[in-house]
């Protein structure tokens, strides 16, 4: 077996996602894993994947490279695959990674499993596991012919360091005609103070029980006193009362922290997917039969208007003390 892992980058950090999903490709016990990183001036983001398992990492730096289109990395990963064999290339989720791995299925004629959770070794094959009927099981899932292509669900694997510095080969990126006919035009940065939501060590989350967006204060102040992230459901996201990125869920993203806080949560299964691998859950809810006190840890009957002011306050007193 030969793995190719597709190293996504932003503002000259590798994507712990990426790194995950390394991490996962080297425990398979696959001696030739390798990364690719693609962009310009990313030549020494290349060498820190071996920390990770990758015993080589395919550097293509070139000013060409810079803004993160889809198209010239497909190129860059089809030569690749083409020239070295792999028959197996990994991707975390990400908008652009979903992009670059479906056109790459496209061009190779090869098979693409998304939204994994998990893969094994099977005799000389590879399985995946995807969940399916609103995450209530594990389908296994194959490929019939290499490449095979898979795309991880975020957050699935941790980074883990277990080797030394990789071999970085440098190659040239050949770009074919069509994929430089795209440009970005503009790269908007949102502003955001905290942890990202899927390196949080604590996420409080917000659902509908806030009752308007003004609300949100509420979740956002006790996030800050605990020096987390916050977090929405989607049916606040879907009424505009919070981005798109903060969502949680099988339509949004799959956190793990080591404290997670439901403020106004019912507990829905697409919520749940989400956020039922954190350490410890504390919900706070009016109705006591909400389900989402079934996967509690801990459970706080009462309007949150009143419990999540003192509990700021309380936080706060205790950090300061
Ligand atoms: C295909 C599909 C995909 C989906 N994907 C996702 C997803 O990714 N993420 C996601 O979150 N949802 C997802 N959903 C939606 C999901 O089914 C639920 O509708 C949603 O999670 C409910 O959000 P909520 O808990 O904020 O709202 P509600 O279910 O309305 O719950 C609000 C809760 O707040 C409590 N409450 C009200 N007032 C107070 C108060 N004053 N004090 C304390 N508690 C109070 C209520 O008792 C209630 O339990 C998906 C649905 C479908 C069909």
């Amino acid at each position: 077996m030969s793995t190719l892992v597709y190293l996504e980058h932003h503002e000259g950090e590798l994507q712990k996602g990426a790194l995950g999903v390394l991490s996962k490709a080297a425990q398979l016990g696959d001696a030739d894993v390798a990364g690719v990183v693609v962009g310009s001036g990313v030549r020494e983001l290349a060498a820190d994947a071996g920390k990770f398992g990758a015993a080589k990492v395919f550097v293509a730096d070139d000013p060409s490279l810079d803004a993160p289109l889809p198209q010239p990395r497909v190129d860059v990963l089809a030569a690749l695959v083409g020239e070295h064999g792999y028959d197996t290339v990994l991707f975390h989720a990400s908008v652009l990674s979903a992009d670059i791995a479906a056109a790459l299925a496209a061009r190779l004629e090869a098979g693409l499993n998304w939204d994994l959770v998990d893969i094994e070794g099977t005799g000389d094959g590879l399985t995946g596991k995807r969940p399916a009927l609103g995450d209530s099981v594990l389908v296994d899932v194959g490929w019939k012919s290499a490449p095979r292509l898979a795309i991880f669900r975020s957050g699935t694997f941790e980074p883990k360091e277990t080797g030394g510095p990789a071999e970085v080969v440098d190659v040239s990126a050949q770009l074919e005609e069509h994929s430089t006919a795209a440009t970005m035009v503009e790269r908007a940065h949102e502003e955001s103070s905290g942890p990202a939501l899927e390196d949080a060590e604590v996420i409080v989350a917000g659902g509908r029980g806030l009752g308007g967006p003004e609300n949100f204060t509420l979740v956002e102040e006790l996030a800050k006193a605990l020096g987390g992230a916050v977090g929405a459901t989607r049916a606040v996201v879907d009424a505009g009362w919070y981005p798109y990125a903060h969502q949680i869920g099988q339509t949004g993203k799959t956190v793990s922290p080591k404290l997670y806080i439901a403020v106004g949560i019912s507990g829905a299964i697409q919520h749940k997917v989400g956020m039922q691998s954190s350490s410890t859950i504390v919900a706070i809810n009016k109705d006591p039969n909400a389900p989402i006190f079934e996967f509690s840890d801990l459970g706080v009957v009462g309007d949150l208007h009143q419990v999540v002011p003192k509990l700021t306050e309380l936080v706060k007193q205790r950090r300061g003390a």
